[in-house]
């Protein structure tokens, strides 16, 4: 596996929290080239505790093509030759996740340029011959919903010798240009809300995984070329991920469901953590690697170990009022490294 690239980027002020006075004591985050730190108002930084360096830190004017350009573009070009490939976005609620991944109108989010590319990159591959298939899921309370087909809901997750680690019952539209897989999306969209009163709320304790299975062959695979029936068939995945907020909900005194949400999510996490921590030490250090720990990381198990490759996009707010889960959010993505 190759090292797992992490970077951070922050969202620009909202106008409602930045007018809002706060408790905390007149800090501001400072981004300098690839550096992020926690510096005073009228001085100097507060600690270097508080200073992380990553491989790319994207401050509030930066847009999402710039983030795809210098994180995801390798990756969706790794895997239309056959790498598995990821992509995540981990924050709190609010701090851009959802931006990053599906974008606005003006600023289109890292899934749409994905698939815009993949698209690209087939075309100009006349020399193969390629099979998209498209799935998208939901993780919610430990529970796999699936967003194309609405009726399929509490899936499981299964494992045979053909097939690896799969979700059993999960749709798979076989699609064959980016529209088309635009407009699966926009209708999973509606559905990873349905008999949700309040969408945001939903959205925002479940994980969403957005899938891509790049299959294809060489179109000139004629019989009696050992070594080119060989490499003909290449199979890839590749998984952009929008993770559930990252806040601490059991601190701020939630009760009954908003309670038990937050414990499945911090629970799967924190498991995503220490895979992702296993997997960044060397392979003999590594021993165990507890994919098995959450639904997360048993259904990424495929994508995250072996032939792959990974980045993480850590969402971060700029206020001060966010301070504690900024630090947070910076200390999952600085042991990501
Ligand atoms: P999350 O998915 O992490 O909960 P959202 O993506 O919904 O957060 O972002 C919260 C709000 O901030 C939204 O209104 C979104 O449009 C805005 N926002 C987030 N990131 C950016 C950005 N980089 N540029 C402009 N607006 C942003
Ligand atoms: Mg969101």
């Amino acid at each position: 596996m190759e090292r797992i690239c992490v970077a951070v980027r922050m969202r620009p002020r909202s106008s409602e929290e930045s007018s809002s006075s706060s408790s905390s004591c007149g800090t501001f985050w400072k981004i300098h080239d690839n550096r992020v730190s926690l510096h005073r108002i009228h001085g100097t930084p507060v600690s270097s505790s508080y200073s992380y360096a990553f491989d790319h830190v994207f401050d509030e004017t930066c847009s999402s093509a710039r983030v795809y350009d210098l994180l995801t573009k390798d990756i969706i070009h790794a895997a239309v030759s056959g790498f598995n490939g990821t992509v995540f976005a981990y924050g709190q609620t609010s701090s851009g996740k959802t931006y990053t991944m599906n974008g606005s109108e003006a600023d289109p989010g890292i899934i749409r340029l994905a698939v815009r590319d993949v698209f690209g990159e087939i075309n100009k591959m006349s020399e193969r011959e390629f099979l998209i298939r498209v799935s998208y899921m939901e993780i919610y309370n430990e529970e796999i919903n699936d967003l194309l087909a609405v009726e399929n809901q509490k899936l499981q997750i299964h494992e045979s010798l053909e097939r690896g680690i799969y979700v059993a019952g999960l749709r798979e539209e076989i699609v064959s240009n980016s529209d088309q897989v635009l407009k699966l999306i926009e209708a999973g969209e509606v559905n990873r809300h349905f008999g949700e009163t309040n969408m945001n709320a939903r959205s925002s304790r479940s994980h969403t995984i957005f899938r891509m299975v790049i299959e294809s062959k060489g179109k000139d695979n004629f019989i009696g070329n050992e070594h080119g029936s060989l490499d003909s068939i290449r199979v890839s995945v590749l998984n952009l991920v929008d993770l559930a907020g990252s806040e601490r909900v059991a601190k701020t005194g939630a009760g009954g469901v908003r309670l038990k949400e937050g414990k499945y999510i911090n629970k799967s996490l924190m498991a995503l953590g220490n895979v992702i921590n296993k997997l960044s030490e060397g392979v003999k250090q590594r021993g165990h690697i507890p994919y098995r720990d959450s639904k997360l990381t048993r259904i990424l198990q495929p994508a995250l170990g072996g032939n792959t490759k990974t980045s993480i996009i850590c969402t971060v707010a700029p206020e001060e009022i966010h301070v504690e889960e900024t630090k947070g959010t910076l200390q999952f993505a600085s042991r990501a490294k």
